[in-house]
């Protein structure tokens, strides 16, 4: 977990779209969000963008499989000999206010749903079983919630009645152009180079679902052009940042390598 509480640097986001006046227009009307779409591609920085924007302090949950409702809303510490209550993240949020950010929700357990269960109503309340407290939560509480629906199984989902309390944006790799932007902005290479990285992530992601379980994110992206630009050559960079990450498969890697020579020689 992460906590955010200054909101002085508004991170670099670069919209795709019309997410923005999206996620401001939630906010405002105190409705949850989902965004969907595949690993890597700037959920993360999409929300702490926006909360720095609006000044809001921002709580990050990485969900995972062990992840139980305590979790996010706290428990007795023994401390000194005393039992103290401590907040979790999505307490904290409930109480103070800001943003609780619960990214791939899809992995936590099933009890963690039903405490959100009322928050993402227009209840807007937080029942603390432990304590025997209800929060009311204030006006700039917001739940955004994450996940990839490219590793959705039929265990691994969300239930309609747990997913129709969001309003969700499909997110996806930026288009070509915007992407380069992207790349060049983070790591400060030149355009052309980016713009050669972002042609070859293009034909990476065609082989989703054949060879490749995902294809290349931004974020690889990125690492691969910091890379070259802290002194790599392009086919280490290439090597480390893009084939290694994708694929274990001896083969895959070689059809990777072909495919690296033929879009950028
Ligand atoms: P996700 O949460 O979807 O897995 P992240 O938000 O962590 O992905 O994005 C990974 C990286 O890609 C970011 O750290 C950033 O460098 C870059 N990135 C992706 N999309 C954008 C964007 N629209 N604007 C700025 N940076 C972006």
């Amino acid at each position: 977990m992460s906590t955010a509480k200054s909101a002085h640097v508004v991170p670099y986001y670069r919209p795709q779209g019309r997410e923005c006046e999206l996620f401001e227009a939630a906010f405002r009307q105190r409705l949850p969000l989902l965004l969907k779409g595949p690993t890597g591609c700037g959920k993360t920085r999409f929300v702490s963008h926006m909360a720095a924007r609006l000044g809001l302090p921002l709580n990050t949950v990485a969900c995972h499989d062990d992840l139980s409702a305590a979790d996010l809303t706290g428990r007795w510490l023994l401390k000194g000999g005393e039992t103290i209550w401590a907040d979790g993240p999505l307490t904290a949020a409930a109480r103070n206010g800001g943003i609780c950010y619960l990214d791939e929700i899809v992995e936590a357990r099933k009890d963690v749903t039903v405490v959100l269960h009322p928050l993402t109503d227009d209840r807007r309340i937080l029942t603390l079983e432990r304590t025997g407290e209800t929060i009311a939560a204030p006006a700039d509480f917001m739940i955004v919630v994450s996940y990839n629906p490219g590793y959705q199984s039929i265990l691994k989902t969300l239930k309609p009645s747990t997913r129709q309390r969001f309003i969700a944006i499909d997110f996806d790799y930026p288009t070509p152009a915007i992407e380069a932007e992207i790349v060049a902005q983070e790591t400060g290479i030149a355009r052309d180079r980016a713009d050669r990285l972002v042609a070859l992530a293009g034909k990476l992601r065609m082989l989703k679902g054949v060879d490749l379980e995902e294809g290349a994110s931004t974020r690889l992206l990125v690492s691969c052009a910091s890379l070259i630009v802290a002194g790599l050559t392009l086919d280490e960079a290439i090597e480390t940042a893009i084939i290694e990450p994708l694929s274990d498969d001896a083969d895959v890697k070689r059809g990777l390598r072909d495919l690296v020579v033929a879009v950028i020689g």
